[in-house]
């Protein structure tokens, strides 16, 4: 059977009262009669008691004082000779035919057949030979009725006290679970509309529900962060490769329309050139950022000396020419040669790209050195440096603090590339900027 958790509460609940409550009833029915009991009983003694001196002899025959009384309390008393014959008193119905001998001064309880009652006898004795008993009865009628009562209180109350808890159950149960049903309701309504934008009402106070209802905002805002972060990472990448195929596609049209001399055709396919050359780049770049977040990027671990590895890169042609100043101590790192290359190419790149001033030379300063358990490779330029506002924005994906200062090359990718990559060995990129230049620094772990 299929129940809710709140029917489920519920009914626990309310099973959990009745059971309460009828012990309790058991428990009231128990201790009313004893009490009951105990109180006839003890009526009774005192009863027989008191009359006791209300009973003499004169001239040889009983005699009762004025304030003896035959029914007082619920105890009828009686007065019977030293050979058991009534002298006294009216029997009272319930017990006429009872045979029941005299004991003097127990008080005991006898079945009647109409119903139980208490009996007490006392023999007041006259002078040697004579005497007279005295005999006390209390039904005990009382107890009985009071254990009928209990029992019609119990069979009237208990089931209303049921349905009053079961629906006191339900009530509480339907508050306590309101926020959990809002919480499936905007889970669901995301679901099926897939605005991430939607939140759950959090409500009041530290419990239980506001902490998953506050969990669950978090982990749809960072949802949503990411969801918006993957859509503008598709635009800006379809935007970046669409300029430099309008680029050759207009280069094309042209060259076949007006390119006449050798010269001319040149040119174009230069263009051409240029513009395959950047979107092969970029395309590279967008695959190895692909791969690093699905973690299929493969990364050789391998020893890489970073003083070999700078010496090789600022071999390239690409660099052969410029100013870059070598401080080489010698360290080994442990990581991916080839991207750990891509990594300082592009710092390269950027700082002689952007680290000069306007008309000047760029002057570049690579470092290498082992600190502890890191092994650190640094690039520094003596650029205008990056604005305090921008440093962070630059680890960006497609960001670029001037982009009409990048000309065709590069789309904003390198350095959140170079930052994944260092990631991905476990280590870190920095940057530290001022007026005096900028200088990017990776640390990797130490082989
Ligand atoms: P790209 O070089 O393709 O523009 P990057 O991610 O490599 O992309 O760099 C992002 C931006 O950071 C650059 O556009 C540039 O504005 C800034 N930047 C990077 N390196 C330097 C540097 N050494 N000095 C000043 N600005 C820099």
């Amino acid at each position: 059977m299929k129940l809710s958790v709140k029917a489920k509460v519920t009914l626990w609940f309310t099973a959990l009262m009745g059971a309460v409550s009828g012990l309790a009833l058991a428990l009231l029915l128990l201790v009313s009669q004893s009490v009951v009991d105990s109180t006839a009983m003890e009526t009774l003694s005192q009863t027989v008691r008191d009359s006791l001196s209300q009973v003499g002899e004169e001239q040889g025959s009983l005699s009762l004082s004025g304030e003896f009384s035959f029914y007082r309390d619920g105890v009828y008393l009686l007065v019977y000779s030293k050979e058991e014959a009534l002298l006294a008193g009216q029997l009272p119905g319930f017990f006429t035919g009872v045979e029941e001998p005299f004991q003097n001064g127990l008080t005991r309880g006898v079945d009647t057949p109409q119903g139980h009652c208490y009996v007490l006898d006392f023999f007041v004795p006259f002078g040697w030979e004579d005497g007279v008993w005295v005999r006390g009865i209390i039904p005990a009628g009382g107890a009985a009725q009071t254990s009928r009562n209990v029992m019609t209180l119990g069979a009237v109350a208990l089931p209303l006290l049921l349905v009053l808890a079961a629906a006191g159950g339900y009530a509480v149960a339907r508050r306590a679970f309101r926020p959990l049903d809002q919480m499936a309701a905007t889970a669901s309504a995301i679901q099926e509309g897939s605005d991430l934008s939607a939140r759950i009402p959090v409500g009041k106070g530290d419990n239980e529900f506001t902490r998953l209802a506050g969990t669950f905002n978090q982990m749809l805002t960072r949802l949503e962060g990411s969801f918006q972060a993957e859509e503008q990472f598709a635009s800006d990448a379809s935007h970046e490769l669409r300029t430099p195929v309008s680029v050759i596609l207009g280069a094309c049209e042209y060259g076949e329309k007006y390119d006449e001399t050798p010269e001319e055709r040149r040119e174009t396919l230069e263009m051409i050139h240029r513009q395959a050359k950047k979107m092969a780049k970029l395309i590279g770049q967008l695959l190895t950022m692909t791969r690093m977040e699905q973690g299929t990027q493969p990364l050789e671990r391998e020893r890489v000396a970073l003083d070999g590895l700078v010496r090789d890169v600022t071999g390239e042609p690409a660099f052969a020419g410029e100013h870059i100043a070598l401080e080489l101590e010698p360290v080994t790192a442990e990581g991916d040669s080839q991207l750990l290359g891509r990594v300082l190419g592009n710092l390269l790149e950027n700082a002689l790209r952007y680290g000069h001033r306007e008309g000047e030379a760029a002057e570049v300063t690579v470092k290498t050195w082992g600190e502890r358990g890191d092994a650190l490779l640094s690039v520094a330029d003596k650029g205008p440096g990056i604005p305090e506002g921008e440093r962070e924005k630059i680890w960006q994906r497609f960001y670029q603090v001037d982009p009409s200062r990048t000309g065709e090359e590069g789309a904003g990718l390198g350095l959140s590339m170079a930052r994944q990559i260092a990631r991905l060995h476990g280590g870190d990129l920095t940057l530290e900027s001022g007026p005096w230049g900028s200088r990017f620094t990776l640390k990797l772990p130490r082989k």
